[in-house]
């Protein structure tokens, strides 16, 4: 690690003792993991909205939508009021209901499997690859059956899963293909924005991710069918294209045809979106220098691994999770949690496997702790550390100097 230098210029001696030994802290204030970046156009973007005409159901939304299809290249994009909600969304449109399975990893939010539970579905869960925390299509393979009705990839940390491999196991399977892409908006798979490679994924705009709304989501699509599906289900399942409903009545006449919910967002949420992807490219470039830092700083450590960038992707980093290297696994990252927390560097573990919550044990009826060692091993090192557009390269060394004290003294 490149710190010994930076340790000497600041100091060491008293420094070194940690904080949580009641020594001075790294930092004297708190680094979030993670924060949003809010410009002086973006307050007067949704400035803008208040003073107009429209609060909701106006012209931003379609605005908003239409930057991120471009963006992204897909065909279609249907704003949601958040990523859960475009989940339950996507889903719906994919056709899971009652009794039906899809597939997925635990290393993920509980809103991945949660948004299929709402729909009677079953979440069953593949293991992933211990180094990378990704979806392990193998594993994912041997979890499909006859119930099984869509595969769900995850891009954990901002890296894509494997698109190709899993759009291939879909295909076979004749499954549909759906990624939870809420930390990848600027991510790409062999060169193509990551989220447009599936049949549907999910982005969210919670103020962690690439680009914030407060609160936010959305699904994209290259499917009409799916599009209308997912567009009804928004606004209660109401249909009024007269070319869809089983009766004319009136110019007023509608249908409720299905049971949808009302996950709309609102003009300034939309407002503020519009104006954010104009920073996006400058946000991911931010993150890529700082994962590099990261990485350079870290090189050849002696306590820690960072997770690996793999070929043909491009990572957005919503995340930067390192592992640590020193058994057992659980203890030696609770030792560094907490003296990093001490040191004011606010890192956060991602995630608990879904399954080890009591409420997924229940559902499924057992601890599947000892089915995927990919999950459990994953989960028992890693550490997410703060990463942010915002942040600078002193913040960053903050941290690198926080990991290098509590290698020393702690895990050498
Ligand atoms: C943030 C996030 C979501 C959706 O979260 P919302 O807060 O509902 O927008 C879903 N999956 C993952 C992996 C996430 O990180």
């Amino acid at each position: 690690m490149q710190t010994d230098r930076k340790l000497r210029e600041r100091g060491a001696g008293s420094e070194l003792a940690l904080a949580i030994n009641g020594g001075k802290p790294v930092r004297a204030t708190w680094l979030p993991y993670g924060h949003q970046v809010i410009s002086e156009q973006d307050i007067a973007a949704v400035v803008a909205t208040l003073k107009s005409d429209w609060l909701t159901q106006g012209p931003a939304i379609k605005e908003f939508e239409e930057s991120v299809a471009s963006y992204t290249g897909v065909k279609y994009a249907v704003a949601y009021s958040s990523g859960t909600a475009a989940l339950h969304g996507a889903y719906f449109a994919a056709g899971i209901g009652e009794g039906d399975e899809i597939v997925t990893a635990p290393i993920t939010f509980a809103a991945t499997s949660n948004a299929a539970v709402y729909l009677g579905a079953r979440p069953v869960f593949a293991d992933v690859d211990a180094a990378t925390g990704l979806i392990d299509v193998d594993s994912a393979k041997s979890c499909i059956t006859g119930r099984t009705k869509a595969l769900v990839g995850i891009d954990f940390a901002g890296q894509p899963c494997d698109y190709d491999a899993l759009a291939n196991l879909a295909k076979e399977k004749n499954l549909v293909f759906i990624t939870d892409s809420a930390h990848s908006l600027g991510g790409f798979y062999h060169g193509r924005p990551a989220a447009s490679q599936a049949d549907m994924a999910i982005l969210s705009f919670h103020p962690v991710k690439s680009i914030t709304t407060g609160e936010g989501g959305m699904v994209l699509t290259n499917s009409k069918e799916y599009f209308d599906r997912l567009i009804t289900f928004r606004t209660h399942g109401i249909e009024k294209d007269p070319a869809k409903l089983t009766a004319h009545e009136g110019p007023w006449y509608h249908e409720m045809q299905f049971l949808g919910f009302n996950y709309r967002m609102c003009d300034m949420q939309a407002a503020l979106g519009t104006s954010q992807m104009k920073s996006i490219d400058g946000f991911v470039k931010r993150r890529r220098e700082i994962a590099a830092l990261y990485r350079k700083m870290l090189a050849g450590s002696a306590f820690y691994d960072c997770v690996e960038e793999l070929a043909e992707r491009q990572s957005a980093y919503h995340l930067f999770p390192i592992l640590v290297k020193k058994k057992p696994y659980a203890q030696t990252r609770k030792v560094v949690f907490e003296a990093l927390h001490a040191e004011n560097i606010g890192v956060q573990v991602h995630y608990i496997p879904t399954y080890k919550f009591p409420y997924y044990k229940e559902l499924l009826g057992r601890d599947l702790s000892e089915e995927l060692p990919g999950a459990e091993e994953f989960y028992a090192r890693e550490i997410g550390l703060p990463i942010f557009a915002s942040m600078t390269d002193h913040d960053v060394e903050d941290v690198i100097l926080g990991l290098a004290k509590i290698g020393q003294a702690l895990l050498a």
